[in-house]
């Protein structure tokens, strides 16, 4: 029996090898899957200090009227990816306010280190880009956090799994988002010289994917794990779809059963920068149509200049 149960150990230990391997050249993936938008996450990120409780104090009662967001029914079909209903900024909340017809939502750093200075410029650039190019909302400030003022969207750069929280859950929170530009320990495949990624392309693409869910967007990819309504797909293109999720390492959502019955969704969009199971660090991330359908839902078209 000894021989057998060698030869079993030993191939078990080449499986191991052979799925650690296929992880590793995955790596990407999998350590995207670190992004998680649960506010546990935030707990380690804390900095001493309590969040704004006053936050009614941001009320702007002069500021014209934003157009109202057009909420869904999960029965219809205009093309709309899935975002958080009860998440989306106002006026008045969390230091929004409207300026000619535009949200505006106010973004700071958190420390800010002159070694990541394009790092934060790529960053303004990808916002610009792309949600504020489509829709009447706009990212305000982009300077250092006042610690006196716990408002709007606050970054801090660290060499962890980037994360944001989704829309209005920042409100009040001392760290909104995470982003990386270092990529020393996390998605090593970025960092400049790998020969892998181009560093400005993932600093690009999850600026896109981020300050998606900091306009309240949860992950395209989780609707394919609830109910039929939440992806419209039939059998055939379901299984086409977790097959791709499957080879990015995808296997479960990151959302509860509970927060997805609390989002808006019709047509799934595979190819989303907010969708895990497409590889957003191809090239630098572009919105799709649905991106920016979606986005006119939750806040209005962009006003003409
Ligand atoms: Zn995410």
């Amino acid at each position: 029996m000894q021989p057998v149960r060698r030869r079993l150990t030993g191939l078990l230990a080449a499986l191991a090898v052979l799925v650690v391997g296929a992880a590793v050249a995955a790596g990407l993936q999998l350590d995207i899957a670190d992004d998680l938008p649960e506010a546990e996450q935030f707990l380690d990120l804390e900095e001493a200090g309590t969040a704004s409780a006053d936050i009614a104090g941001e009320v702007q009662p002069e500021a014209p009227a934003v157009p109202a967001a057009r909420r869904l029914g999960v029965g219809e079909r205009d093309p709309t990816g899935v975002f958080r209903n009860a998440a989306l900024w106002t006026a008045g909340v969390g230091g929004a306010v409207v300026r000619d017809g535009i949200l505006e939502i106010p973004v700071c750093w958190l420390e800010p280190e002159g070694r990541h200075r394009m790092g934060r410029q790529i960053t303004r650039d990808a916002v610009r880009d792309t949600w504020e190019r489509v829709a009447a909302i706009a990212f305000t400030g982009w300077g250092a956090c006042d610690p006196q003022a716990i408002e709007g969207v606050r970054i801090r750069v660290g060499d962890r799994g980037p994360r944001s929280l989704v829309g209005t859950a920042a409100v009040g929170q001392p760290v909104t988002m995470l982003l990386n530009f270092d990529f020393r320990s996390w998605s090593t495949a970025c960092q400049p010289g790998s020969g892998r990624r181009e560093w400005d392309v993932c600093v690009y693409s999850l600026a896109v994917h981020e300050f998606g869910h900091a306009l309240g967007f949860e992950h395209e990819h989780d609707r394919l794990f609830f109910s039929p309504e939440r992806h419209a797909l039939d059998a055939a293109a379901l299984r086409d779809a977790m097959r791709q999720c499957i080879r990015n390492f995808v296997t479960r959502p990151s959302m509860s059963a509970a927060e997805a019955a609390g989002t808006t969704a019709t047509v799934y969009d595979a190819r989303s920068p907010m969708n895990y199971c497409f590889d957003i660090y191809a090239e630098r991330a572009m919105l799709t149509p649905i991106d920016e359908a979606t986005v006119i839902t939750m806040y209005g078209p962009r006003p003409a200049p």
